[in-house]
């Protein structure tokens, strides 16, 4: 009996029984990088519809791969279009083709992810709420009208709904929450936008809102909950807000005296706070943006961006307050200010509502961790909030507010959290890969604390924990810890931890009874910046105006001048 039974004979592709004819062909696409929880599939599934091609697309341990039959000139157009007309939150690292021999497929089909296919793929990160999506909830045609867990393929919930990988919604927060028949329909059509959409949801399906007052008891459901948080918010209270990554705390940004009432109970007398802008018009108003800027409040990441405040001589205290602009209290002395736009659909509704800026501050007591359960923010938060606008929707793991700023032209992120985080680090993974790298868990430092993993086939940089001076952020840096090692399904041989034997996270390292590495922390932070400018495989002059470090010599380092490699450094 032959082996190959069922293969044609060799220069003989088969077609329902036909010889093939010359202008049909078949391809093979490995696709890697951020294409996961993007709509990236169903993206693929449409673009093949569009080009009469067959065959599948489906995730493997090495990325997504897409097997293509159809007419050799729709093939070349297909992969002509395959990058160019990606969703936008999709990254692609690297595309490979290889050519295969045709075998008659007609349709094209998604096949179920491989669950023991995860550990190259992507987690994917949180997005904002899309255009069409704000379209949707404004439209009072639309069944998604003021609907505020709105999303699509494009946007929406992910990181921080995320149980396991791969991203799929029974391992999310979203099993929680059976879809109608309608919402049902839209999952399961190829030509809907919220085709295979994870997080898919309506008013009828999904997680509703509600407005506790201060003792946790309901004063409007769904759907005057929103209208009646924004009452509150008008007359100058504090709502704390069941946001996408955690609790906020929201007061009017237009008036001092609701920023100095928030400002007393949070216990937070002069730090700047950001402000939720409803628009980018809005944004303009306060603020002078440069079109980069422009781009970073408008991008899924939808970070708090810092920018130049426009009308600097409103910090007089004096000066009239005006409801398009932030008062002096929200960044006194400043001359920027912290701004962005509605995370999710719920912040769109309820700046809509409002037409005022709004404060937005993570919901939390003096830099402690961010709270993400509603019950435990009712505890925690009684004395800082008049109200809690809650919804049904379990938060998996706390993200912060990212920030980024521009610095010589360009985007720096200051605090890595919600939409950029987890960070996928391709030098990281370039280098480790060629020196064959063990699993590895590196701590991070004391204050601003962030981990970062190298899987065996990822480096990962996590959000930003916090100052571990804190026991609770103690506690969120050890839940981290152990949550990266579940997503990511690996356990890391060896640590990487500071020089500094006071630091909670050189402790934590000794603890855990593994071969550990200690890092220099200006050497650290020199070769930080040399992965954010890829030049691991150079020598470079490094200045770290950091604070202070622990030197190599038992004493305290300030800002250093140092000849750096990856491997080592002079001083
Ligand atoms: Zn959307
Ligand atoms: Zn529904």
């Amino acid at each position: 009996m032959s082996l190959f039974v069922n293969q044609p004979p060799d220069g003989v592709a088969l077609r329902n029984g036909s010889p093939a004819d010359a202008s049909r062909a078949a391809v093979r696409l490995l696709v890697r990088g951020h294409v996961q929880g993007v709509g990236f599939r169903p993206y693929v599934f449409r673009l093949a519809q569009r080009f009469r091609l067959g065959g599948r697309v489906y995730n493997t341990v090495n990325g997504v791969v897409i097997e293509l039959e159809g007419a050799s000139e729709e093939l070349i157009r297909f992969q002509e279009r395959l990058v160019a007309e990606a969703p936008a939150a999709a990254i692609i690292d690297s595309l490979s083709r290889e050519t295969a021999a045709p075998v008659g497929r007609s349709s094209f089909a998604i096949d179920p992810s491989d669950s023991s296919a995860s550990p190259q793929v992507r987690v994917p990160p949180d997005l904002a709420i899309c255009a069409e999506c704000r379209r949707d909830i404004l439209d009072p045609l639309n069944r998604r009208q003021a609907y505020p867990f709105t999303n699509c393929t494009a946007c929406g919930p992910r990181y921080s709904i995320l149980y396991a990988m791969p991203y799929d919604r029974p391992a999310t927060a979203m099993h929680l929450f059976p879809m109608c028949a309608a919402c049902d329909a839209e999952y399961h059509n190829p030509d809907d936008r919220r085709f295979h959409a994870q997080p898919n949801a309506c008013a009828a399906c999904g997680p509703r809102v509600g407005l506790w007052d201060r003792e946790g008891r309901l004063i409007a459901g769904s759907p005057t909950a929103l209208v009646a948080a924004a009452k509150v918010l008008r007359q100058g209270q504090v709502v704390a807000l069941k946001g996408l990554g955690g609790f906020q705390l929201l007061v009017r940004a237009d008036q001092s005296e609701p920023v100095g009432r928030l400002r007393q109970r949070k216990g937070r007398p002069s730090k700047p706070l950001a402000v939720m802008v409803a628009s980018l018009e809005a944004a303009e108003e306060i603020a002078a943006l440069t079109p980069l800027e422009r781009r970073l409040l408008q991008s899924p990441q939808n970070p708090i961006v810092l920018v130049q405040k426009r009308n600097h001589s409103c910090d007089r205290f004096t000066a009239a307050e005006n409801k398009a602009n932030v008062a002096a209290p929200v960044a006194p002395r400043l001359s920027t200010v912290g701004l962005f736009l509605p995370t999710t659909p719920l912040h769109h509704l309820l700046l809509a509502a409002l037409d005022l800026p709004l404060v937005a501050t993570s919901g939390n007591l003096t830099e402690g961790p961010i709270i993400t359960d509603e019950r435990e923010a009712v505890r925690r938060l009684a004395g800082v909030a008049d109200a809690f606008l809650v919804h049904d929707r379990p938060i998996v793991r706390g993200v912060d507010d990212s920030v980024v700023r521009r610095i010589a032209g360009q985007a720096v992120t200051i605090r890595l959290a919600r939409g950029l985080a987890p960070l996928p680090l391709p030098a990281v993974e370039a280098l480790a890969r060629t020196k064959a790298c063990p699993p590895l868990l590196a701590t991070g430092g004391h204050q601003k604390n962030a981990l970062a993993i190298w899987t065996g086939t990822q480096a990962i940089l996590a959000q930003h924990v916090g100052d571990l001076d804190n026991p609770e952020t103690r506690s969120t840096f050890n839940r981290v810890a152990h949550d990266l090692a579940g997503l990511y399904q690996f356990a890391p041989v060896g640590l990487a931890c500071d020089l500094h034997p006071d630091y909670y996270t050189t402790q934590w390292a000794f603890a855990q009874n593994k071969p550990l590495t200690q890092v220099q922390h200006h050497h650290a932070h020199a070769v930080a910046c040399m992965v954010e400018n890829n030049l691991l495989d150079r020598e470079v002059l490094a200045l770290t105006w950091d604070g202070t470090g622990y030197g190599t010599d038992g004493t305290i380092w300030g800002g250093e001048i140092l000849r750096v490699a990856c491997t080592g450094f002079r001083r």
